[in-house]
C-alpha cells in the first residue's frame, strides 16, 4: 500500500480540484482530507459518514472559585492573557479563564498556591469515517481556534492507513493542508510521495521551493504539476527548472480551464464532468504520478 500526499505550499493553487480528480481516476484507494482547518474535499466526493468521534487535542484551565483566594498570580503569569480579572464589588477581584484564549500551557495550574485550577482534557475537533462514491474517506474538523491541528492530521492519516490495511486497499490519497507549517509536516512525515500542485505566480513559485526544501529534509520524493500553467509560460518554465534542480519530477501542466469551476458547481471533479482540456491534463498527471509512485 502506498501513500500519496497532495500539497501546495500555499492555498488557492487548485490542490483540492487536483485531489478530487485523482480520487476519481485512481483505483482501490482510501481518501483523506488532511486540511483539518478548512476541510473541503468532502464537498466534491459526497460522503455518507458512518463513524465519528471527538478529537482531544489538549487541556483547558478551569478555576474552582470556591478554592481560589484571588491572589492574582495566574493572571500575572498567563502570557496568553487568558485569565480575566474582574472587580468583585467589595475591593477584591474575581479571576476566570477565557476558554477561547487558553492555550493549555499549564503554567497557571502549576503555580496556583491553592491548587484551585482544574486542567481537564478539551475536545478541539471531530473526526469522521465515510463512504463516498470513490471509496472510504477519513476527514476531520478542528473547532475554530482549536489546538493541535498537526496531531489531528496525524490521527486521520493513521485511521486511513488502518482502514486501507484492513480492506486491502492499494493507495491512501491525502489532500494535504496548505502552507509548510506544522500540519504539513504532520501530513508528509513517512509518506511515500508528495504531489505538489503549484501555479505560475511569484508567491506560488516561492512557496513551492520552500515545500521542496521541507520535503527534502524528510527524504520524501516530490512530483510537481503546474496548474493554470498557460497563464504565465515564462514563470512556468522557471518553476520546471528550479523544481528539477531540487530533485523533483515534473508530471504535467494543467491549462486554465473554466471547466474546473463548472465541475465544482456540479459537485464533482473535472474528470467526471465531460471532456475538457483540464480533464485530459489531469488524466496525464495521474498516469505519470502513478508510474512514479509504483517506483518508490
Ligand atoms: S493563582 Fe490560584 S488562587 Fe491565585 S487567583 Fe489564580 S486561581 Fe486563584
Ligand atoms: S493553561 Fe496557560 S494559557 Fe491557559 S489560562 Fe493557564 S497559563 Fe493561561
Amino acid at each position: 500500500m502506498k501513500e500519496l500526499v497532495i500539497c501546495s505550499g500555499k492555498g488557492g493553487t487548485g490542490k483540492t480540484s487536483v485531489t478530487a480528480a485523482l480520487a476519481a481516476l485512481s483505483q482501490n484507494r482510501v481518501l483523506v482530507d488532511g486540511d483539518v482547518d478548512a476541510a473541503d474535499l468532502y464537498m466534491v466526493v459526497g460522503p455518507r459518514p458512518y463513524q465519528e468521534g471527538d478529537f482531544e487535542g489538549g487541556h483547558e484551565a478551569v478555576i474552582r472559585q470556591e478554592d481560589c483566594d484571588a491572589c492574582g498570580l495566574c493572571h500575572e503569569l498567563c502570557r496568553f492573557d487568558a485569565i480575566t480579572e474582574t472587580p468583585d464589588g467589595s475591593g477584591g477581584n474575581v479571576y476566570q479563564v477565557d476558554p477561547v484564549m487558553c492555550e493549555g500551557c499549564g503554567v497557571c495550574v502549576h503555580f496556583c498556591p491553592t491548587d484551585a485550577i482544574d486542567f481537564p482534557v478539551s475536545v478541539t475537533g471531530q473526526w469522521f469515517v465515510s463512504d463516498t462514491r470513490h471509496g472510504p474517506m477519513v476527514h476531520a474538523r478542528l473547532k475554530p481556534g482549536g489546538e493541535n491541528s498537526g496531531k489531528l492530521v496525524t490521527l486521520v492519516r493513521e485511521m486511513a492507513k488502518e482502514l486501507a490495511a484492513e480492506g486491502n486497499f492499494d493507495l491512501v490519497l491525502v489532500d494535504g493542508p496548505p502552507g509548510i507549517g506544522c500540519p504539513v509536516t504532520a501530513a508528509i512525515t513517512n509518506s511515500d510521495m508528495i504531489l505538489a500542485v503549484t501555479e505560475p505566480g511569484v508567491s506560488g513559485h516561492h512557496d513551492l521551493m520552500r515545500l521542496l526544501d521541507l520535503a527534502k529534509t524528510f527524504s520524501v520524493p516530490v512530483a510537481v504539476c503546474i496548474n493554470k500553467a498557460d497563464l504565465n509560460p515564462k514563470l512556468s518554465r522557471k518553476i520546471v527548472e528550479d523544481s528539477e534542480a531540487r530533485g523533483a519530477t515534473m508530471v504535467g501542466e494543467i491549462p486554465f480551464d473554466p471547466a474546473i469551476t463548472q465541475a465544482q458547481i456540479h459537485g464533482c471533479s473535472v474528470v467526471e464532468d465531460g471532456e475538457s482540456a483540464a480533464a485530459e491534463a489531469m488524466r496525464s498527471v495521474w498516469k505519470k504520478t502513478e508510474a512514479l509512485l509504483n517506483q518508490v
